[in-house]
């Protein structure tokens, strides 16, 4: 069996305000895998991603990306994981491809115009390469924002809530865009409220909350073994 490309154990995370937002969280994510985190608000999903891509330090824990502790080879870990996070940061008069290229040498990437045409391919947004990001729609921009946590080639793709606040079209659109991520191999873990998009699109799933990991397997193991309606309480 292949070793977790993360591997999370006994994370916490309490915040200057004194809220305890995990609770010693383990986790093991395996490459390949599409993972859905699932919880309602204010569960702990964003804390525990924020953490594990750099930007929240953890009160307690080890996470370790392929291998890497991400406190003492923080670069390296970092450089392996990307983030889709839940608002757009995007710069409304700069091309898409600009856009995808400068995030490649955020990382300290050495150009490679060839990886980025292959990204932008990958996301169906190679037609668009030259519009300004003002000029796309709220699907296209959503898919550069992919393209852009892409950009510097990581092992680990974080996407945060990637449907919340969209209509149904832009949610099948993500959908879509998650599958085509799998089918090239990518290792995929997003965060949902919603238990149909697990349902849809994880191979396994992790029910957050209040800071803790309260069911955790095999997508269709746990929806047997649980029942989407007890799901359904666990998210309420
Ligand atoms: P949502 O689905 O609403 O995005 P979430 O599951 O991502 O929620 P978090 O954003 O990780 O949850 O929040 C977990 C808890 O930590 C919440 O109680 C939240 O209020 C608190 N929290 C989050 N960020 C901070 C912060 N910067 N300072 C203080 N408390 C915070």
């Amino acid at each position: 069996m292949s070793e977790p490309i993360l591997s999370i154990k006994g994370l916490t995370k309490v915040y200057g305000s004194g809220q305890e937002a995990l609770k010693g969280v383990d986790l093991d994510i395996m490459p390949g895998e599409i993972f859905a985190l699932l919880g309602p608000n204010g569960a702990g999903k964003t804390t525990l991603i924020s953490i594990v891509c750099g930007i929240v330090t953890a009160s307690g824990g080890t996470v370790t990306v392929a291998g890497h502790d991400n406190r003492t080879h923080f670069r390296a870990a970092r450089t392996l994981v990307g983030l889709v996070p839940q608002e757009l940061t995007t710069d409304a008069f700069e091309t898409v491809w600009a856009t995808v290229s400068f995030s490649r040498g955020l990382f300290g990437k050495p150009r490679d115009d060839k990886k980025i045409e292959d990204i932008l391919r990958r996301l169906s947004l190679w037609d668009k390469r030259k519009a300004k990001m003002m000029e796309l729609s709220g699907g296209m921009k959503r898919r550069v924002m992919i393209a852009k946590a892409l950009s510097h080639e990581p092992a680990l793709l974080f996407l945060d809530e990637p449907t919340a606040g969209v209509d149904v079209e832009l949610r099948r659109d993500m959908w879509e865009m998650v599958r085509k991520l799998r089918a090239d191999g990518t290792t995929v873990v997003l965060t949902t409220h919603y238990i149909e998009e697990a349902e849809e699109m994880a191979d396994r799933v992790g029910v957050i909350r209040q800071g803790e990991l309260v069911a955790l397997g095999d997508k269709a193991e746990l929806m047997q073994r649980m029942g989407k309606k007890t799901l359904k309480i666990a998210l309420d």
